[in-house]
């Protein structure tokens, strides 16, 4: 217990001398319609989470990239939207979230099961190291900010591998709550991914971004972002999926957004 009276200490002093200024809040709401859905309440819950996720991890520009305040703000609130009712915890295990001017080559390499060494040299967008840092280019993250124009969410995919990190690989399994059932989960998931991926196999054209047939990992992390970006897709396409989700992140934004169009 004196752990926790320390811990509930130590939030309200970082709470109290590193408030997000108003102006500065405002600002990096515009840039993010997704979350029109959430109540004057949510957000300020919200505020209070960024405040604590800034004092917890660095936002560090490489490669001559300045990070400003509304990019630490911006990339705070899309992390933080996900654990709005879960714990930041979950986002142990890590100090920082690496900022790029462009994107980046990772240039890291791997042996296929031939020892073969290869080399990823592709350019990405972002990326979630395992006990490393969050990676993300500007551009990207900006690019991805409007749900309406992108249909991707850049900040919440990478966020969404390192809950799923959480218990080792990202594999789509994040850490459940004792209340929700592994087997069923895995179930559900994993009917939806080889529905997804045979869809994707045949070419048929998908409202949710063709890369979540990539993996088990990728298929949780791009759902992540359709289940808080544009949630009545998700309930459309996988209903079952989606229960799991508003389960897992004790939110459910399609009854949210249902209510924005249509106030009661
Ligand atoms: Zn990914």
């Amino acid at each position: 217990m004196v752990f926790e009276a320390l811990r509930n200490w130590r939030r309200r002093r970082v709470l109290a001398n590193a408030a997000i200024p108003e102006p500065l809040w405002r600002e990096a709401l515009e840039m993010l319609p997704f979350l029109a859905i959430y109540t004057e309440d949510e957000l300020e819950e919200l505020r209070e989470l960024c405040v604590l996720f800034l004092d917890a991890k660095g936002i560090i520009g490489a490669r001559g990239h300045q990070v400003t305040p509304l990019q630490r703000v911006a990339i705070a609130l899309q992390a933080c939207v996900l654990v709005l009712n879960l714990d930041l915890a979950l986002y142990d295990g890590f100090e920082n979230i690496v900022v790029y001017p462009d994107e980046f080559v990772p240039g890291w390499e791997w042996e296929d099961e031939a020892g073969v060494v290869h080399r990823m040299d592709e350019p990405l967008a972002g990326e979630a190291m395992p006990r490393g840092p969050v990676i993300l280019s500007w551009p990207d993250v900006v690019a991805a900010a409007d749900w309406e124009s992108a249909g991707m969410n850049l900040v919440v995919h990478e966020f969404a591998h390192k809950i799923d990190m959480q218990t080792g690989d990202a594999n789509g399994c994040p850490p459940l709550p004792a209340e929700m059932s592994a087997k069923e989960w895995t179930a559900v998931l994993g009917a939806a991914y080889d529905d997804f991926a045979a869809r994707v196999d045949r070419e048929e054209r998908t409202a949710i971004d063709p890369y979540a047939a990539e993996s088990p990992g990728e298929f949780f992390a791009v759902l992540s972002e359709v289940f808080f970006c544009e949630p009545a897709l998700l309930r459309h396409e996988y209903p079952q999926v989606y229960e799991q989700f508003r389960r897992f992140y004790r939110q459910d934004p399609a009854a949210r957004a249902e209510l924005l169009l249509d106030p009661l």
